[in-house]
């Protein structure tokens, strides 16, 4: 089965429609008819000539972008991606830290459409796993998909009018069982594709939705898929979630369902529903996070092909963002943008430091004291008491004054020599010989005012905790899988791990959602809004 799509996507007028236009057909249309036909021609012209002077200057996404709110950031060459074998071509070798292990993109999608070929990477060696499949099932359903109008007159189209097949492609998905149960079962169904005779003279033809090109993402979001929508989004479900290499996917899905995929068909259905979500991601949960009152912001190192980066998280009530990248100001501004307004909860880390108004976490502060405090320097117990003292202190009067009456600027004034007491301690040892009291004191003093914060505003959080909670389980992935193998992969992780968060954030199932979006723009159609917070 080899189906290809005519034409150039998002044109009118496809290479089909255009070779059955010539004079004789002119002839047939109404002046009405054939001034609706000159202004589709001249709409796909325009598009056509403006594609053809795009080049890497002037197109938006040029492949080594990772999001557009990086753009200041140096783009850096891209190292040519050698892919290493695959799983499948490594008997006994599949182990956990393969688990993330990022395929090397197919050069051919399923149906053997060829993809844009990115520079720099190889084509497929012998004896890589294809997406051709093997496996004979039964097909449950025919799905026949007819144009509803002419393409040339615009004139509806109907049973009434002469048709014929003009190509057809297969779907496997995973649809709820036929008992209207709670499980899922698989389903191959059978899409044909129909062309229609119309008055004027014109075959116009129905064909399978796909989304434009991007040049930042070497995978087609298209509905010409092996892989039904559900389909794919239960594999982001076990790849994402359940942190199963690729390998083990396939394992599972010929164990349990009976499917027969390649491991390539695995990781293209991982990054087509990452090329799906990544405008929810750059445009409903950029928006969300950048326009909170508090935000919670953490990061932690993360490994691309042998690359040392960051896997930053910023979350927020009701959304959670992920990115990799470097470990930079601007990264942080990126994100937040120019005029964040909320409170940002964060480490100590110095990117931060410009934001107006920031908040520490106590909790990481008390851990290193009572490691002083537990410790054998004698400046050490002592100053690590001291924090200790003045830490419980605080809280005990920032829970206190939580759901009381508002006191103004009472708690920091009433509290004021005991902070004093400390600043004085810390100047002392700011220089002092002991280098973990020296260390923890400077933490102190370089931000200050910061962690004191809560005493005018009690109802702000003492700790971290939903930063370090939202990145805990895409550290373990981290450590399993030993980080991503190319650029597309590591912005893949980071989409997905976004809209899992997010949903999860809002007490949704991410996996319907999933699937929705991918349904839509694979239809060329906007991605529809994320679930609001579930009450
Ligand atoms: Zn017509």
């Amino acid at each position: 089965m080899n189906l290809r799509v005519p034409g150039i996507r998002g044109m009118h007028l496809s290479d089909h429609d255009l070779r059955q236009l010539d004079e004789a057909a002119l002839a047939n249309l109404t002046p009405e008819q054939a001034r609706a036909l000159l202004s589709k021609a001249i709409e796909d012209l325009k598009r056509a000539r403006e594609r053809l002077a795009q080049n890497p200057t002037n197109s938006s996404r040029p492949p080594s972008t990772r999001a557009p709110w990086e753009q200041s950031e140096a783009q850096e060459p891209e190292a040519p991606v050698v892919s290493t074998q695959s799983a499948e071509e490594k008997p006994g070798a599949e182990s956990e830290s393969e688990s993330e292990s990022e395929q090397k993109e197919p050069q051919k999608s399923p149906k053997g459409k060829a993809t844009e070929k990115p520079a720099g990477r190889a084509g497929r060696r012998k004896g890589a796993p294809g997406h051709s499949r093997t496996q004979q099932l039964p097909i449950d359903a025919e799905q026949p998909h007819a144009p509803q109008c002419c393409a040339i007159c615009g004139e509806p189209l109907d049973a009434s009018h002469q048709s014929r097949a003009h190509n057809a492609h297969y779907v496997l998905d995973l649809v709820p069982s036929a008992a209207g149960g709670s499980g899922l079962v698989v389903r191959q169904t059978k899409h044909i594709y129909f062309e229609t005779l119309c008055p004027c003279g014109h075959w116009s033809r129905a064909l399978p939705g796909r989304c434009d090109e991007d040049a930042s993402w070497s995978v087609q979001l298209s509905e010409c898929h092996l892989a039904g929508a559900t389909l794919v989004a239960f594999i982001c479900a076990l790849t994402q979630r359940m942190r199963l290499s690729r390998a083990k996917v396939r394992e599972f899905l010929s164990d349990w369902l009976g499917l027969s995929v390649s491991t390539a068909l695995i990781n293209q259905c991982v990054h087509e529903a990452a090329r799906a979500v990544e405008p929810v991601v750059e445009q409903e949960i950029l928006t969300t996070v950048r326009n909170v009152e508090l935000a919670y912001a953490d990061e932690t190192s993360w490994k691309e092909h042998g690359k040392l980066l960051w896997l930053w998280v910023f979350t927020c009530a009701t959304a959670t963002l992920f990115i990799v990248g470097r470990r930079t100001r601007e990264m942080v501004q990126q994100v937040l943008g120019e005029g964040f307004g909320g409170w940002l909860m964060s480490d100590g880390y110095w990117a931060y430091r410009e934001l107006d108004q920031r908040l520490r976490c106590l909790p990481h502060i008390i851990r290193k004291a009572r490691a002083l405090e537990e410790g054998f320097d004698a400046e050490g117990r002592v100053l690590g008491r001291h924090v200790l003292d003045v830490i419980a202190t605080l809280m005990q009067a920032v829970y206190e004054a939580r759901g009381a009456p508002p006191q103004g600027g009472g708690l920091r004034k009433r509290h004021a020599p005991m902070l004093d007491a400390l600043l004085e301690h810390c100047l002392r040892l700011a220089d002092g010989r002991h280098d973990k009291s020296r260390a923890l004191a400077r933490e102190l003093l370089n931000d200050w005012d910061t962690f004191w914060v809560v005493l005018d505003h009690p109802d702000l959080p003492l700790s971290n905790n939903e930063a370090e909670r939202a990145l805990r389980h895409w550290v373990i992935a981290r450590r399993i899988g030993m980080g991503t193998r190319t650029e597309q992969g590591t912005r893949a992780f980071a989409l997905l791990a976004s809209v899992i968060e997010t949903c999860r954030k809002r007490n949704v199932s991410p996996w319907p959602y999933l699937a929705k979006v991918i349904g839509q723009r694979r239809k060329g159609l906007p991605a529809p809004p994320l679930p609001a917070p579930a009450t």
